[in-house]
């Protein structure tokens, strides 16, 4: 079988109620990238009441207000056990902002609303009074320099079996008080970057890429891709105010 022929499924969680500031853009961007390292892509999205696909090969989901967390939390707590394993067993995914919290323990939301999470991240988040916005920049050791926009108010807090997936040298992040942006665990990436993210940080979509490849086929021959256009986007949203 040739490279061309062989096929990535990208799973879109709660596409209708958690999906905002361009997170569909990360589905798009992730599967235009597989597409350019020699996949083909299908892109399932997966809503409350669905039949859960167990064979997604990356699983990616977005952000919402705190009323979107609360209509599809009974559905992702049904759903914990299967993505839990599924993250054990190594299935690479991406949760933006409202799922990355819901992805953690618990979210107390500043209406006094308690949101159980599926704890495969090790954290918890408190609704803040302040909403912390704009463009963000920061370090991490595996993807380098990231750039994004961050929209929220729930402040996070890193438990000890996990860790930042980057330290914020322009912006916000987890909360207010330690320099931490968003967490690692397995092949799971939590982030609070909108805008979107991948678009701008291929270096994170080739990870998933790769992750995919590797456990559905063994092996993964990146294709060499000219990054160009998303270097000067990536200047270009660096020298912007916050
Ligand atoms: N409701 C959450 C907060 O404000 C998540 C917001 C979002 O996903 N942008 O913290």
């Amino acid at each position: 079988m040739t490279q061309a022929r062989k096929s990535l499924k990208i799973l879109q969680l709660y596409p209708q109620d958690m999906n905002i500031y361009g997170d569909w853009g990360n589905t798009l961007s992730l599967s235009r990238r597989a597409q350019a390292h020699g996949f083909e892509t299908e892109i399932v999205d997966y809503n409350p009441g669905d039949t859960f696909p167990e064979d997604a090969d990356v699983i990616v989901g977005g952000g919402g207000q705190d009323s979107g967390q609360t209509i599809i939390q009974d559905d992702l707590l049904a759903l914990g056990n299967t993505l839990k394993a599924q993250a054990e067993a190594g299935t690479p995914m991406l949760v933006i902002c409202g799922l990355y919290q819901l992805f953690g323990k618990e979210f107390r939301t500043i209406g006094g609303e308690n949101l159980k999470g599926i704890g495969i991240f090790d954290l918890h988040t408190v609704g803040g009074e302040e909403r912390l916005i704009g463009n963000i920049v920061e370090e991490s050791e595996e993807f380098g320099t990231i750039v994004g926009y961050e929209n929220h108010s729930g402040l996070t807090y890193l438990g000890e079996n996990v860790k930042p997936l980057a330290h914020v040298t322009k912006g916000e992040g987890n909360n207010t008080e330690d320099s931490g942006e968003g967490a690692r665990v397995h092949n799971v990436v939590g982030s609070y970057l909108h805008g979107s993210l991948l678009p701008k940080n291929p270096r994170i979509s080739d990870f998933l890429i790769e992750k995919a490849v590797l456990n559905k086929y063994g092996e993964f021959t990146p294709a060499t891709l000219d990054d160009s256009v998303i270097e000067r986007a990536r200047a270009s949203a660096m020298e912007r105010p916050r």
